[in-house]
Order: C-alpha cells, then structure tokens, then sequence
C-alpha cells in the first residue's frame, strides 16, 4: 500500500507547518531534504528510526510485520504481501552498499519463486503470475519509510479441496516476526495471526 507511505509523509510535512517538537520537525525535513542531507541521514539512522515509530500507526506499516490477503473465487487466487522493507531486508533507506543491493535483490528474488508459502496439494494451486517489488529501488532520497509488496495469482485445478496456507517465509526472513492474514475463500472470510510457530493458516 503506497498510500500508507504517503499519507505518512504529508503528516509529517503538516506536523512541520505547526508548533512541533524539535524532532518531529527534523523528521519532516528529512522526508524532502534532496540530496546533500543523504549522509547525514545515514549517521542517524537510529534515532530517526525511533522517530518514525512514534508518527501515528497508518495503514500496515509496522516494523516486523506483514499483511497478507488471499482471495479465491472460483479457481483464481490472488495474493497479497505488503511488509516494511524493514522486516524483509533490515534497513528502509536506499540501497549505498553492494551488499545493501545484493540484499534487495536476493530478497526480491525469494518472493518471485513464491516458494515462502505453500497450499494444501489437495487443491493443485499452481502460480501463474508473481510480482515482487519494493519502494527501496524507487526512492529518491531517503524518506524514512519504504514497504516492501509481493503480488501473486494462482489457478486452482480444485479450488474446493483448499484447507491450508502454510508460510515457510519465517525460516527465510528472520526480521519477521509476524503476518496478518486475512482470507477470503468463496465468500467465506477468516482472519490470523501467523508466527514462526505458529505458521499454519486453516482456510475452512
Ligand atoms: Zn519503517
């Protein structure tokens, strides 16, 4: 959801209009400083992370956790990841390292094979499309926040034998530490709370 990410600026940027706080302000400032306040940036990395979790929640981005939303209707199924790139890389600024780079790719990579959730056999899902994308290859500068967004369709040969989600994606990413899920199968709508142990979602 890039509207979350959005919504998260112009806040800040209306916080700066008003009698803030010394550092809400600079937080502000960061969010459209151009260029040369990069490195400055970079050596306040851990305050201004703090600053951020203070900014009123909105929408998914919270730091270790994830959205996830599976719909199927009929034999189609579609899937919806959204994290922050923190919980999937470790850090939301711009990629300035090799290894910062190699770590977006390997990370975007993980998510196009779509092997960090599996369905039931049962049901023979098989992946058609898989998008994997993250505002970190797209930012500018550095803004504070960035999401990271996998979006997957699948076709079900038998959409009605569908019982089970599991996410194997907790061994794979260890700065997650939680996924919402929400489903919608048929008409039929349920909610979790996944973990590392407790990473199995009953779809019935
Ligand atoms: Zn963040």
């Amino acid at each position: 959801m890039k509207l979350s990410l959005l919504a998260c600026i112009l806040i800040a940027a209306g916080l700066n209009t008003a009698v803030v706080a010394a550092q809400q302000a600079e937080h502000a400032q960061a969010a459209v400083e151009p260029e040369h306040q990069h490195d400055h940036n970079y050596q306040h990395d851990h305050e201004h992370d703090r600053d951020d979790d203070d900014m009123p929640t909105l929408g998914a981005h919270v730091h270790g956790h994830a959205v996830l939303t599976l719909i199927l209707e009929g034999n189609e199924m579609q899937l919806a990841f959204q994290a922050a790139a923190q919980s999937i890389v470790g850090f939301e600024h711009k990629p300035n390292t090799a290894e910062q780079h190699q770590e977006v790719a390997a990370a975007i990579a993980v998510f196009n094979q779509g092997g960090w959730f599996t369905l039931n056999a049962d049901a023979n899902c098989e992946l058609v499309v898989a998008e994997a994308s993250t505002d970190l290859t797209e930012m500018q500068a550095n803004k504070g926040h960035a999401d990271f967004y996998a979006n997957y369709q699948l076709l079900c040969q038998r959409p009605a034998r569908l019982t089970e989600l599991q996410l194997p994606v907790f061994n794979l990413v260890p700065a997650l530490e939680k996924i919402d899920v929400q489903w919608i199968v048929n008409g039929q709508q349920g909610a979790a709370r996944t973990t590392l142990t407790n990473s199995t979602v009953r779809l019935r």
